[in-house]
């Protein structure tokens, strides 16, 4: 596949580019590719990585009306007030909340996601979708002391929520669970709203859900000074704490100032440590809209699923703008669905139209971010 006039983030471009073996590599010499494409005023990058979410909860609406001590408090008062619209979702089948949970990410650019949670069976997904020992909480995974020190499981990293909270009883519970690491396995923390400087130094990575957080606690880690001590990691959580699309999190992220752009950046890319076990990953990258005035680094953070162009997957196609339907005149797109995201018309591998209307069948006051017609 060939793409020409893109630019890179490092700044290099307008350039013509190849991606041959899930690299990107400069064109030489004449090039026999079916797939090229040229595109106008526009930027190339790594897809991304959500290093938090729980696929199938992101057909909730944000639930939650003030600001909480911890997830304890914020877990019983949603199982109390909102007991309706909790139980109108789970309604919807497993398979088609997990379905929906896959286009969230694909629409944002996002190729690589880590589910949290019982292991879904998801049967050629559109994107990469990592699976590890996960441990849903101190207080709310029953004989997690035993499930973590399960010495089958001795090797692999465990991934589960811990300090999301604000109050004393949040970062005890870090204590609480480093202590009773006797294995000393690989502890993967996500929120660590509560997490001091000496925990952080116990954890192999810390995935920071900054919206996430602040909807529930008004407050979240302190990435500037865990950061000297861990990996952070970036993820969102589901649509049950924050909104779909990823870029808003990124810019409410780099607000805080608690990462440089490039931390923030790297804290979205595959090198971090979580991911580098996944060696069956496959390679994929997103191109998006360069606004002309903006350097490409500002511009990548400007970017909104609407700007998306392009998404390549294995090097497959997953996703490409109308803009480009002119130009991919060989392509069988009969395998593709079209939508709308604020008016911008996408093609998108799969038929999202029809999840949409099964999705209303079984909740029929789901409002999607997006519309198919
Ligand atoms: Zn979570």
């Amino acid at each position: 596949m060939i793409l020409n006039n893109v630019t890179t983030l490092t700044g290099e471009g307008p350039v013509n580019i190849q991606i041959k073996n899930g690299k990107i590599i400069p064109v030489s010499g004449p090039a026999t590719d079916a797939v090229q494409l040229t595109f106008d005023n526009a930027l190339i990058f790594p897809g991304l990585v959500n290093s938090h979410d729980h696929l199938d909860f992101n057909l909730f609406p944000q639930l939650g009306d003030r600001i909480y001590n911890n997830y304890t408090e914020w877990g019983a008062y949603i199982h109390e007030n909102y007991k309706e619209e909790i139980s109108a979702v789970l309604k919807v089948p497993l398979t088609l909340r997990t379905s929906w949970g896959i286009f969230k990410n694909l629409l944002c650019g996002v190729t690589t996601v880590v589910n949290h949670g019982e292991r879904l069976i998801i049967n050629n997904p559109l994107i990469n979708v990592e699976q590890y020992h996960s441990l849903h909480s101190v207080k709310f995974e029953k004989s997690w002391k035993i499930k973590l020190n399960n010495p089958l499981k001795r090797k692999l990293p465990v991934v589960i929520h811990v300090g999301e909270g604000s109050d004393r009883q949040s970062e005890q519970e870090i204590d609480e669970l480093i202590n009773w690491n006797l294995l000393n396995k690989k502890l993967i923390g996500v929120h660590g709203v509560a997490m001091t400087e000496k925990q952080a130094q116990k954890f192999e990575a810390l995935i920071w859900c900054p919206a996430s957080n602040y909807f529930l606690l008004n407050k979240t880690a302190s990435a500037d000074q865990l950061k000297n001590h861990t990996d952070i990691l970036f993820g969102t959580d589901s649509t049950l704490t924050g909104n779909w699309n990823i870029w808003e999190h990124i810019r409410l992220a780099r607000k805080t100032k608690m990462l440089t752009d490039n931390e923030l950046y790297n804290s979205l890319q595959l090198n971090a440590a979580v991911t580098q076990t996944a060696a069956n990953n496959k390679p994929a990258f997103v191109v998006a809209k360069k606004r002309k005035w903006e350097t490409p680094f500002e511009s990548f953070f400007s970017t909104d699923p609407a700007d998306i162009l392009l998404v390549v997957h294995d090097e497959h196609i997953r996703l490409f703008d109308e803009a480009m339907l002119g130009q991919l005149t060989g392509m069988d797109i009969r395998e593709f669905s079209k939508i709308y995201i604020n008016g911008a018309c996408k093609y998108v591998q799969g038929d999202l139209p029809g999840l949409m209307k099964q999705v209303k069948e079984y909740y029929p006051e789901v409002i999607f971010p997006i519309t198919s017609n």
